[in-house]
């Protein structure tokens, strides 16, 4: 009876974990993804409790006390802007949680242990070790207690795939010969540093791709346990975390133009050494809040373009308030996101969602960027090198190939930001040099209710020099 209610629960959660990963690729679905995800959860942990080979609850309890004083202020207080980091920490001890039991494991069940187990515990001890440090590194780049650009030396890639081969190979050796227990902890050194210097060398604009594959990793060490543990449902939810973390890493590769093995091995997002790196000073159009209001309340079409700066200013509910202001002048206002902007995944859309921006409004890149050649006005909201031309012609930069919104393409365009300071990559943005580009420099929070207030009132005419040129005109 027990058994089969234990059955009934995982079978109601896989499926309930497959659902989430569905609703949560959509906007419109996510919240209900993120629910079933949760309840999914619930039924698995309920499910596995009630498992006959659950010996004592004693230590369970200390591990649910300790895990939810830890878990829960992070989940309450760390800021939005600091989910990359949660993530990358959360990873972190997933899969040293994997690479622990691994090793409890073996030791309870070395030397006989049977050829398919022992695989097993080689791959999850392998990846939950190196997902650990690697994840770690992660979080200190994100965080900035560790430098943010990449870290390289003459012959690392070399060095990096010797490491992984001979861990790889005493991991053979072990699975051959289960006795050899002396082996076991330089198998979990070597993968403990092989994470640290696989990490290492990954920076700037790459690490989102790096967070989703150490997703991947830590997902796949834990579908390895459910091999383990004869556990099914650990199997089925550590595959999906797997693949699912695997295909954001291509989607994030996709949206960079880059290569798997160009993220891991490329050294993306090193900033550009000598003179081209340095801030020269060159002149900018700048902008006060009545002027943009005027160039806005002039235009018939905006496309708004939200980026890190927009989630740092906490600037959502805002740019709500500006949206509902031209809109209610006639003016056809929609927003284009960026498959990167901020600093996860969906950060945006999470963002806007919160600001109740009406999904149909939103572009996803390929949409946006038509859209953007026929817009009379660019509104960048704390964006910046997602909006860099130098991608698509400079092949000395290092974001060299990435898409990106061409902002440069629409009539006018209008960006908020404090100062001239570069963004995640480090580097300059020419487009803020355009003849058509005004800067509107303040914090965007303060700077967007500024304009929206100069709405209200009305509007005043443009500077001449900044009024929208009809897109028709531009062709
Ligand atoms: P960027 O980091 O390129 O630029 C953000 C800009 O916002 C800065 O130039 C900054 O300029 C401005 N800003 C910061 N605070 C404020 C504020 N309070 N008010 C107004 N402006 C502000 O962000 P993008 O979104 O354009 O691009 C994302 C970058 O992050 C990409 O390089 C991406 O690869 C990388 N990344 C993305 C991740 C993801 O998963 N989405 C994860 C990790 C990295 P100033 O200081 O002058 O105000």
């Amino acid at each position: 009876m027990l058994d089969a209610a234990v059955s009934l629960a995982y079978v109601v959660a896989a499926g309930l974990f497959v659902l989430a990963l569905k609703w949560l690729s959509a906007p419109a679905t996510a919240r209900h993804g993120v629910l079933a995800g949760e309840i999914g959860m619930f039924l698995a942990i309920i499910g596995t409790l009630l498992r006959t080979h659950v010996a004592s609850y004693q230590w369970i309890v200390v591990g649910v006390v300790l895990g939810s004083a830890i878990g829960t202020p992070m989940g309450l207080f760390m800021p939005m802007t600091a989910v990359p980091q949660r993530t990358a920490l959360s990873h972190a001890f997933g899969a040293l949680a994997a690479a622990l039991v691994g090793t409890g494991e073996y030791y309870l069940q070395a030397p006989r242990v049977g050829t398919f187990t022992m695989t097993a515990l080689a791959v999850e001890v392998l990846l939950g070790s190196l997902t650990f440090t690697g994840s770690l590194m992660a979080f200190g780049k994100l965080q900035g207690l560790l430098p943010g650009r990449p870290i390289t030396y003459r012959g690392q890639n070399v060095m990096n795939l010797s490491l992984l081969a001979a861990a790889v190979a005493l991991a053979a050796l072990v699975v051959a010969r289960p006795g050899l227990t002396m082996l076991f902890p330089l198998i979990v050194a070597l993968a403990l540093v092989f994470g640290v210097l696989l990490v290492i060398p990954i920076g700037g604009a790459d690490m989102p791709t790096v967070i989703s594959l150490l997703n991947s990793y830590a997902g796949l060490s834990a579908a390895a346990m459910g091999f383990v543990l004869s556990n099914d449902l650990l199997i089925i939810a550590g595959a999906l975390d797997g693949s699912s973390g695997f295909i954001l890493s291509m989607i994030m590769c996709r949206a960079m133009n880059r290569s798997f093995s160009n993220v891991l091995f490329g050294a993306f997002g090193r900033v550009k050494e000598g003179p081209a790196a340095a801030a020269p000073e060159k002149p900018v159009r700048s902008a006060t809040p009545e002027e943009a209001a005027s160039i806005l309340a002039a235009a018939r079409s905006v496309i708004v373009v939200p980026g890190y700066g927009m989630a740092v200013a906490q600037a959502q509910h805002q740019v709500r308030e500006l949206y509902d202001a031209i809109t209610r002048r006639g003016v056809d206002v929609k927003f284009a996101i960026h498959p990167v902007a901020g600093r996860m995944p969906g950060h945006m859309n999470v963002l806007l969602a919160e600001a109740d921006i009406p999904y149909d409004r939103l572009l996803g890149l390929e949409d946006a960027n038509p859209a953007l050649a026929e817009a009379d006005v660019a509104l960048v909201v704390g964006a910046n090198d997602i909006t860099n031309p130098a991608a698509r012609h400079d092949r000395t930069s290092p974001i060299y190939g990435m898409p990106i919104l061409d902002v440069d393409r629409a009539g006018v365009v209008m960006v908020i930001k404090r100062s001239m300071r570069p963004g995640f990559a480090g580097i300059e943005n020419e487009l803020y040099y355009l003849d058509k580009t005004l800067m509107l420099f303040g914090d965007a929070k303060a700077f967007v209710a500024e304009i929206t207030k100069e709405l209200a009132e009305g509007g005043r005419v443009p500077a001449p020099a900044a009024r929208p040129e009809p897109a028709a005109a531009r062709r």
